[in-house]
């Protein structure tokens, strides 16, 4: 397995929207296990192939506290929405930055598994977050799209500016929270 370098905003490659998955042979296999460490090393809930630059319809989850349950999504569709959750989101690909987002509270979704199994599955409350913060992701949009353009404008400025500080210095240290 190997760490992924992840893409940030406002990195134009996090646009692009991601083909299907069609093969789930030895190279989809290592991507999922390179994206699964490099979510657990960064350390975030959620991560898209989108994030790491590869552009198939491909996302891991892992909501749980101690790392246990991993959970993959290959080709999902939303199959049904329910009532609303309004929540604070951050996103590996945003680093430090968090601001609330109104979402879904339930979902039922059809995906793939990593063998190409197809299943069903209903989700609440964060995990339904993070599957729809993921999914819109491989549609090459981000949870800084919900906000209004003048503060998607702040934001990256604020990350511009802690990059080139980031650069200048070789590491920072970055807010410990949960990131999607
Ligand atoms: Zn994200």
């Amino acid at each position: 397995m190997a760490l992924r370098t992840i893409l940030e905003f406002p990195d134009p490659r996090l646009r692009t929207r991601a083909h299907p998955v069609t093969r789930f042979d030895a190279d989809l296999q290592r991507v999922i296990d390179d994206m699964l460490e490099t979510m657990y090393a960064a350390p975030g809930i959620g991560l898209a192939a989108t994030q790491v630059d590869v552009h198939r319809r491909l996302i891991v989850i892992d909501v749980s506290a101690d790392n246990t349950e991993p959970f993959i999504i290959v080709n999902p569709e939303i199959l049904s929405r329910d009532g609303e959750i309004a929540t604070e989101e951050g996103c590996l690909s945003v680093p430090g930055y968090y601001d609330e987002v109104k979402r879904a509270a339930r979902i039922r979704v059809r995906a793939q598994d990593r063998d190409g199994n197809v299943f069903e599955r209903d989700c609440e409350d964060l995990l339904a977050v993070c599957v729809q913060h993921e999914m819109d992701h491989i549609d090459g949009k981000l949870f800084v799209d919900y906000l209004s353009s003048l503060k998607r404008e702040r934001v990256r400025k604020k990350l511009e500016k802690e990059r080139k500080e980031r650069a200048a210095r070789s590491s920072s240290p970055r807010e410990r929270r949960s990131a999607l």
